[in-house]
């Protein structure tokens, strides 16, 4: 069997679609699950959506989510230029091959004219369809309007009537209509190529044996399978890609910050988790687990086991494969990933170092909400503290601003709970105080306190609820944080007992 050789051919448009990185990953897994090679192809024939620094942009956050391309715009390779716009000469060779072998022709029809065509076509609810007028000049009136300098475009020739099959390796053989298909272009009369074109040419040129794409591209089929048929080429194995759908069972939304990778990335999703996620779109292994690493899916992905039926975009699932991927983080891992939401969050800034490595523990922060120097081991403890409840790593700032505020600030009425009055949550804040106020520093821990605050609580038979809670709030102003204990353990005796103290006043 040849090597295999996909590709990933993305038109630059500014930001990767989570569609896009889903055919991206799939593609990447058939390539690694047989040894073959994933060539990276800039699809920029339609230059009017052209974005500046696209194509880096592409790269860099296809390589944060793990896939590397073997060959491409920045990894070279033989079968280069990878970008569309600098292989302008190619297609205008082939396209020539065609015109010469008469399965394409030169359309000299004006603009005015086809959009009439158009319109009328539209009135009349019929899709848009060229009418032929240019099939079959004859070589001499060709010759003529060239000399005469007229503009043209190069459309196929495509069959009048009949069946045209095409085999999907997925959904096996698609039967179209011949009368279903327009003349299309392949060359603009400004000599560049529709993507029609370009991309069945270069599929040819760089050897590409598998095609996986999104469904979208099912109308495109039986065009790029004529034209395999008119230059005699073999075409690669195709697979469509099952549709995505939102929750609703609608379209996906378009907004891009619904749905481009940056901004997952920026909400802090981590790449493992958008792996597993788009994995999962269209594919699941046979023992159906759902927590997938890429080794695993490299070691198990098999097109054979991808279905048809549209596959669910279901946000929660993916704030749910999140959270599982970020317990899984080692905290110093963890740590390291937390502190820009940190600081963009405004509550700590660099000190002397530039570099932010959490592994070192001699890393001091400005605390910005106090003024204080604090040390990398204090954040770690707070994240640790927090890493069973994060979903995504931007919820960091809130959920840990009470560690960093130098007063906590809440409604006196939270201090009270259920029945609990605030003036007997005071009485039960100033046992609390001078509970903790017995604890030595170097007994300061989680356990301790609980310990001899619980152990007392029982021993005089008192609510243990009517304390913890006030306790908490004191600490926090929340209603819900980790445990009191474990709050106090992280901001030290003296921090915990002013805090008390505050709510008692
Ligand atoms: N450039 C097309 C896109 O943007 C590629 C479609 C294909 O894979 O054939 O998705």
């Amino acid at each position: 069997m040849p090597e295999t050789r996909a590709r990933f051919a993305p038109s630059p448009t500014g930001y990767l679609h989570i569609g896009g990185l889903r055919t991206a990953l799939f593609n990447y897994l058939l390539v690694k699950s047989r040894g073959g090679k994933l060539i990276l192809r800039v699809e920029d024939t339609d230059q009017k959506r052209e974005v500046k620094g696209a194509i880096k942009q592409l790269i860099d956050i296809l390589s944060w989510v793990g896939i590397e391309f073997d060959e491409g715009p920045d990894v070279g390779g033989e079968h280069g230029p990878y970008v569309q716009s600098q292989r302008l000469d190619i297609y205008e060779k082939y396209a020539d091959e065609l015109l010469k072998s008469g399965k394409a022709y030169r359309c000299f029809c004006a603009a005015e004219r086809l959009a009439e065509m158009r319109r009328e076509r539209q009135m009349k609810k019929l899709p848009p369809r060229y009418d032929g007028t240019c099939r079959n000049l004859s070589e001499d009136k060709i010759k003529e309007r060239l000399r005469g300098g007229e503009k043209f475009v190069v459309r196929q020739k495509m069959p009048l009537s009949g069946e045209i099959k095409v085999y999907d390796e997925l959904r096996g053989e698609i039967k179209f209509k011949a009368e279903d298909l327009d003349d299309h272009i392949l060359i603009k009369s400004n000599g560049i190529p529709t993507y029609q074109f370009a991309n069945v040419v270069d599929d040819h040129l760089m050897e590409i044996t598998d095609v996986l794409r999104g469904d979208e591209w099912i109308a495109s089929f039986p065009k790029n399978i004529l034209l395999y048929r008119a230059f005699g080429w073999e075409p690669p194995k195709f697979v469509h890609l099952p549709l995505v759908l939102d929750k609703n069972g609608g379209k996906l939304s378009k907004r891009q910050g619904d749905v481009a990778v940056e901004d997952f990335r920026k909400k802090g999703y981590l790449p493992e988790a958008l792996i597993n996620f788009c994995a999962l779109l269209g594919w699941h292994p046979k023992n159906d687990d759902e927590i997938l690493s890429m080794e695993r899916l490299i070691k198990e992905f098999n097109v054979k086991d991808m279905g048809v039926s549209p596959a669910i975009f279901d946000i929660d699932k993916l704030d749910y494969l999140n959270g599982y991927h970020i317990r899984q983080k080692p905290l110093d891992e963890l740590t390291e990933l937390c502190l820009p939401y940190l600081i963009s969050a405004g509550f700590i800034e660099k000190t002397q170092s530039s570099k932010l490595k959490a592994q070192n523990d001699n890393l001091e922060f400005k605390n910005k909400l106090t003024d204080k120097i604090i040390g990398i081991g204090f954040i770690k403890k707070i994240i640790g503290l927090e890493q069973e409840r994060l979903k995504r790593l931007s919820e960091i700032g809130e959920l840990t601003e009470f560690f960093f505020c130098g007063k906590v600030e809440y409604p006196v009425e939270l201090l009270s709970w259920k029945k609990l009055t605030i003036e007997r949550a005071k009485e039960n804040l100033k046992i609390i105080h001078h509970l903790l106020e017995k604890i030595p520093e170097e007994n300061w821990t989680n356990d301790s306190i609980e310990e001899d605050i619980v152990s007392y609580l029982r021993a005089k038979e008192l609510k243990i609820g009517e304390y913890l809670w006030p306790m908490r709030v004191a600490l926090t102003g929340r209603k819900a944080s980790p445990s009191p204990f474990d709050v106090a353990e992280v901001l030290g005796k003296e921090e915990s007992l002013k805090r008390i103290k505050a709510a008692m006043e």
